[in-house]
């Protein structure tokens, strides 16, 4: 599904099939969830294809590796042409792609010697799908973050969305809704939250949260349509008083929720500020790079 004989891959610099290449089984990575990786979107435009927000996901791949103490030996500049390549070599226009700096073999509880630098792209629809979304709030919190780097996209901090989206699927549910360690409202499982009360915006203020480039988007479109946006701590009772709510990420976009547990939102998706800011998303994301303000 990800790959077949053709799919190239980039590895460590150099374009390699992907069914010939292969990982060893003493990694980091693999073992303690000790590396990094970024989930970006190109999408084709007028003006040829476009990978949205490139150098914003590298630097926070960089930002995330230094973070937790892995070598990062690339250049932002190198990884972006090194995508545009990649994405020809495979001949996709509108993808996924998915960087991962992966740990060479050491069994200790210690930095690095050395890693790898990996990059896949496949054509992947939207994550959560197109329609409105039923939440449950998870059993599960965000990890507090005095514990890990929460702002840093790394490979283990996976483990937490994925037992909040198996519960939540187990449940019923289309997706979690996660609260951070202090019992405010956080994020989804791969995606920020916004909701909408009295013509208004509000999402979770940043610091247990990924700080995600979709959210920041987001925030820059609500501007650009004279939107007003609260950023702060808020509670599930804040939340289920709301008219509507969305998610927003890179792999989902931004995708409107129908409820929380018993709670529906009472606006209808079509006229909600989320719908508003669902079209001027795909409009940026696919606008010719002259007219779009925000690359
Ligand atoms: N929160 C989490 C936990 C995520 O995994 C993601 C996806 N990277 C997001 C939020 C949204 O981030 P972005 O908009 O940068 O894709």
């Amino acid at each position: 599904m990800y790959f077949n004989n053709e799919t190239v891959l980039y590895l460590d610099g150099k374009f390699v099939k992907a069914s010939e290449s292969s990982t060893d089984l003493y990694g980091q990575t693999l073992h303690y969830g000790y590396g990094a990786f970024e989930g970006i979107r190109s999408y084709e435009t007028e003006h040829g294809t476009k990978v949205f927000k490139a150098e914003e996901h590298y630097e926070r791949l960089k930002k995330s590796c230094e973070l937790v103490k892995i070598p990062f030996n690339y250049t932002v500049q190198e990884l972006v042409e090194a995508t545009y390549e990649l994405l020809e070599k495979n001949n996709l226009k509108n993808a996924y792609i998915r960087p991962l700096v992966y740990c060479a073999p050491n069994m200790s509880l210690t930095k690095p010697t050395s890693v790898s630098l990996m990059i896949a792209v496949w054509d992947w629809g939207a994550y959560l799908g197109e329609k409105l979304l039923r939440l449950t709030v998870s059993s599960y919190c965000r990890p507090h973050p005095k514990s890990i780097h929460i702002e840093a996209k790394i490979c283990g901090h996976y483990v937490n969305s994925i037992l909040a989206t198996t519960e939540a699927k187990e449940k019923g549910f289309d997706e979690a809704l996660l609260l951070d360690s202090d019992g405010f409202l956080a994020e989804g499982p791969g995606a920020n939250l916004f909701f909408e009360k009295d013509g208004k915006l509000f999402t979770p203020q940043l610091g247990n949260i990924l700080p995600g480039i979709t959210r920041s988007t987001v925030l820059e479109l609500a501007d650009e349509l004279d939107l007003e946006v609260e950023q702060g701590k808020f509670t599930k009772e804040d939340m289920f008083q709301a008219d509507s709510a969305f998610y927003c990420g890179t792999a989902a976009e931004v995708v409107g929720i129908a409820s929380v547990d018993d709670y529906q939102f009472p606006t209808n998706w079509n006229d909600s500020l989320g719908k508003k800011l669902q079209n001027a998303y795909s409009l940026l994301v696919r606008e010719p790079l002259k007219q779009n303000p925000f690359n």
